[in-house]
């Protein structure tokens, strides 16, 4: 572009636990930084103090890191990066932006199948928006010492200055509050890392609360400013389960959905690693110890909104919480749609004649509607390993478990011995016995949370108004729709048969169904494009 100096950023990371070396950046290509002008939007300034905006192309082409591969990304990760980033942006869920896909007439061929055949796709360039993308965990263990490299070595001399002054070009732009109120430089870089320690647990805390998950949390996929970053194969929840992988080449289930906040207290020790010289490590460590309660309290915080629960504070809401997930997970209930036919469960005080046994069966009947059938489950439940292997590595977890250590992990096989005996209990089951667990299961939890929304109501004069307030924060909390993976492989289906309508679409739900559904779309019960469970062929969707 007319003034643009573009320019390629050369990073580190640690890919799935091992420190990989410099790794990027070798699809993405900086164009240049647009700055707001003055008098803009107040609210982009907040969101970004700097007011400037850094653009830039993925998928363009050749830069100087990329190696023997070609720099060009394909149409389907284009969009689906494309499609997600604005998602996650119109749920208030803090992203990079998406500007723009162009889709080219060129083809590549990559090493993958896709739809059974070798893939020979079309390319794509994605615009990527954010206040900076040198700002990855990444960008600062290019920093480490040469000798600790496996790939392609960073700069060999300087390496202490140039950290120091991407640390001071970080802070100054992206933090000025931390660079004004610091003078001492150790105390200032304190104050930094406690900031993105910050971020990332209430970051984290909104992903588990919209069941995303990111799918390859790398040190390098992880930002300084607590934006979601890399949107490669991630997945929202359908039917919710704990162990959720949507990564297909993460076997181990390292960034399955209930690894996400422990793992990214796992990043943030690596970063404070990369800043060490920085960094006191002792002070690191203490700033790390808050990571935790921080996730907690933000996650918390989240979820009372999600059920509801405005008025008062009881030490027992985690355990509603957590019974509701088990729940969710006993029963097969789909994440978001639960989730958003909570606030149709009628308080205990309503009283328009209906008595306590009615309420309870209306609120069951309708939960059951999210359920799975028992053909679900038991295709949810089947092991992905083969039965041979998995019988080989459990006479070697007990004949030889260093070779056992060596090739596989306790977790992994736990988790398909847990599918097997589940699979086997359903067996056993036929649908109407399922069907009567369930509504046992979700009559229980009912009862208890009526029981809780009726503690809310007590001592309040206008309970009406608490009603109200109540569905109007749960509806504009849970989302009536989430980019389900079917809809992402519909939007790019078509698109690489030309049709490009779908992904057009899909940009205008976001504008108009993300949250809260203005009276002129329909008023918010009745049912709207996207808002259904995923067709049976989309429950497998496999992305890498
Ligand atoms: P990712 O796995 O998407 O996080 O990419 C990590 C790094 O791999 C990028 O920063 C690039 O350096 C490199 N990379 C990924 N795809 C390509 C490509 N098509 N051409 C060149 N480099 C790539
Ligand atoms: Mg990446
Ligand atoms: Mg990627």
């Amino acid at each position: 572009m007319p003034g643009s100096e573009p320019a390629a950023h050369c990073y580190c990371g640690h890919q799935f636990g091992q420190f990989a070396g410099q790794l990027g950046d070798g699809a993405a290509c900086y164009l240049g930084e647009v700055k707001v002008p003055p008098g803009q939007d107040p609210e982009l300034l907040r969101e970004n103090p700097s007011g400037r905006w850094e653009i830039q192309v993925k998928g363009a082409g050749l830069t100087p890191y990329s190696r023997q591969a070609d720099g060009r990304k394909v149409l389907r990760s284009s969009i689906r990066e494309f499609l997600c980033s604005e998602a996650m942006f119109f749920l208030g869920v803090p992203t990079t932006r998406a500007g723009s896909v162009v889709t080219s007439d060129s083809r590549v061929i990559r090493d993958v199948y896709y739809n059974g055949h070798p893939s020979n796709e079309r390319c794509s360039v994605v615009l990527r928006i954010a206040p900076t993308f040198i700002s990855r965990f990444g960008s600062f263990e290019i920093f480490k010492p040469a000798d600790e490299f496996t790939g392609r070595q960073g700069p060999s001399y300087g390496r202490d200055e140039i950290r120091g002054q991407m640390m001071d070009y970080v802070i100054e732009v992206f933090y000025p509050e931390i660079q004004q109120n610091y003078p001492d430089r150790v105390e200032r870089n304190v104050a930094f890392f406690r900031e993105v320690v910050l971020r990332t647990a209430r970051l984290v805390a909104q992903w588990q609360c919209v069941g995303f998950c990111h799918g390859v949390l790398n040190t390098d996929n992880m930002s300084i400013l607590g934006l979601t970053l890399d949107y490669g194969p991630y997945g929202f929840m359908d039917r919710f389960d704990p162990d959720f992988i949507c990564n297909a080449s993460d076997n181990s289930g390292r960034y399955s959905y209930q690894a996400q906040p422990a793992i990214c207290r796992w990043n943030l020790v690596k970063l404070a690693e990369a800043l060490a010289p920085e960094l006191p490590p002792d002070r690191a460590e203490a700033v790390l110890d808050e990571y935790m309660d921080l996730y907690n309290s933000f996650y918390l915080e989240n979820m009372r909104k999600k059920l509801g629960l405005l008025k008062k504070e009881d030490p027992e809401d985690e355990i509603l919480i957590t019974k509701l997930l088990q729940t969710m997970h006993n029963t097969g209930a789909d994440f978001t749609n639960t989730f958003r036919s909570l606030s149709q469960i009628s308080c205990p005080t309503e009283g328009d004649g209906e008595g306590e046994e009615d309420c309870v069966k209306k609120a069951t009947d309708l939960l059951m509607e999210q359920c799975a059938s028992l053909e679900e489950l038991k295709a949810a439940n089947k092991p992905t390993m083969d039965p041979r292997e998995l019988a080989m590595l459990l006479s070697m977890a007990q004949s030889n478990p260093m070779l056992f250590q060596m090739i596989s992990d306790r977790a992994t096989i736990a988790r398909q011995l847990e599918r097997l005996s589940k699979l086997k209990d359903l067996m056993e089951t036929s649908q109407d016995e399922l069907k009567t667990k369930q509504a046992e299961e979700w009559t229980c939890w009912i009862t208890q949370y009526r029981k809780r929304l009726a503690y809310e109501l007590e001592g309040q004069s206008d309970v009406q108004a608490v009603q109200e307030e109540r569905v109007r924060v749960m509806d504009s909390t849970n989302p009536r729709v989430v980019l389900r993976n079917y809809i992402a492989q519909n939007a790019i289906e078509a698109a690489e048969n030309g049709d490009f309508s779908e992904v057009r679409f899909w940009s205008a739900v976001n504008f108009l169904l993300g949250l809260e559904l203005p009276a002129w779309v329909g008023g918010a019960r009745n049912p709207v494009p996207y808002d259904s469970k995923p067709p049976a062929w989309a429950r497998e969707i496999c992305v890498t």
